[in-house]
């Protein structure tokens, strides 16, 4: 079932570039099998309890600001699905949402991956009052989509310290390349105790990790991927200082 990925988002306005990344998610979706609807856990969906988006055409998100007009126009009319909201709900502690849609950290990378939007999108949100603990667990109620050929999508960054970003920096700072490496280990190795643990790291991935919401979008993949299943690591390039594009296929 190759129906899980853990996607590094990065600048929004990969959206409209064309670079390495954007050419591997053009790939991914010519490669990947054509799932029936995509679940995406999106670092900028935070709310208290969990929910869904059950509306039938979610809208496009532009959740940022300071960034040219060309990526406020882009729209992803990929339909939502009612229904499958409704079985989700109904089947986990998961509510309906009619107010959210998606936001870019699922069409800036839809939009290449899937550029037609002809697949329904869902998005499920982060509840801010869950431990990564708890996430991780609450993670596993999901886990039977993967059997109704459900893509499942995080959608975040393993590395993401916007006040130590550099825009003139191609690379990453040394602190971003040391942490990128012991994160990307610990999953190759499904460390998953110390990755939920991520605080008692150390310096360097508190760096990584100042505030859970683009982390936590991993802890859900691995915890739906099975112990036999392995991991494929694409785009593993840390940049603009303190951001880190490495992502996980299933
Ligand atoms: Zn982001």
């Amino acid at each position: 079932m190759q129906n899980l990925l853990f996607v590094g988002h990065g600048n929004p306005m990969y959206a409209i570039e064309e670079n390495s990344f954007t050419q591997t998610w053009q790939e991914l979706g010519k490669t990947l099998p054509k799932p029936k609807a995509i679940v995406v856990i999106s670092a900028h969906w935070e709310t208290v309890g969990t929910f869904v988006t059950a509306m039938e055409n979610p809208r496009t998100i532009h959740d940022f600001y300071g960034f040219p007009q060309a990526l406020f126009d882009v729209q992803y009319n990929a339909s939502g699905s009612p229904e499958l909201a409704k079985e989700i709900s109904g089947q986990t502690e998961i509510q309906l949402d009619q107010n959210w849609g998606l936001d870019h950290g699922t069409w800036s990378v839809l939009k290449h991956i899937y550029p037609k939007a002809d697949i329904p999108v869902l998005q499920i949100s982060l509840d801010r009052t869950k431990t990564p603990a708890e996430h991780f667990e609450f993670a596993k109620t999901i886990r039977y989509l993967r059997k109704e050929n459900v893509l499942i999508i995080g959608s975040g960054n393993i590395v993401h310290n916007l006040r130590m970003i550099n825009f003139r920096n191609n690379f990453g700072d040394d602190w971003a390349n040391s942490a990128n490496e012991t994160l990307k280990r610990l999953v190759v190795n499904a460390e998953y105790e110390q990755l939920i643990n991520y605080q008692k790291l150390g310096s360097e991935a508190q760096l990584a990790i100042p505030t859970p919401e683009h982390f936590l979008p991993l802890l859900y993949i691995l915890a739906l991927k099975n112990d036999d299943e392995k991991i494929e690591i694409f785009n593993d390039v840390v940049e603009l200082g303190s951001i880190s594009m490495t992502s996980f296929k299933v």
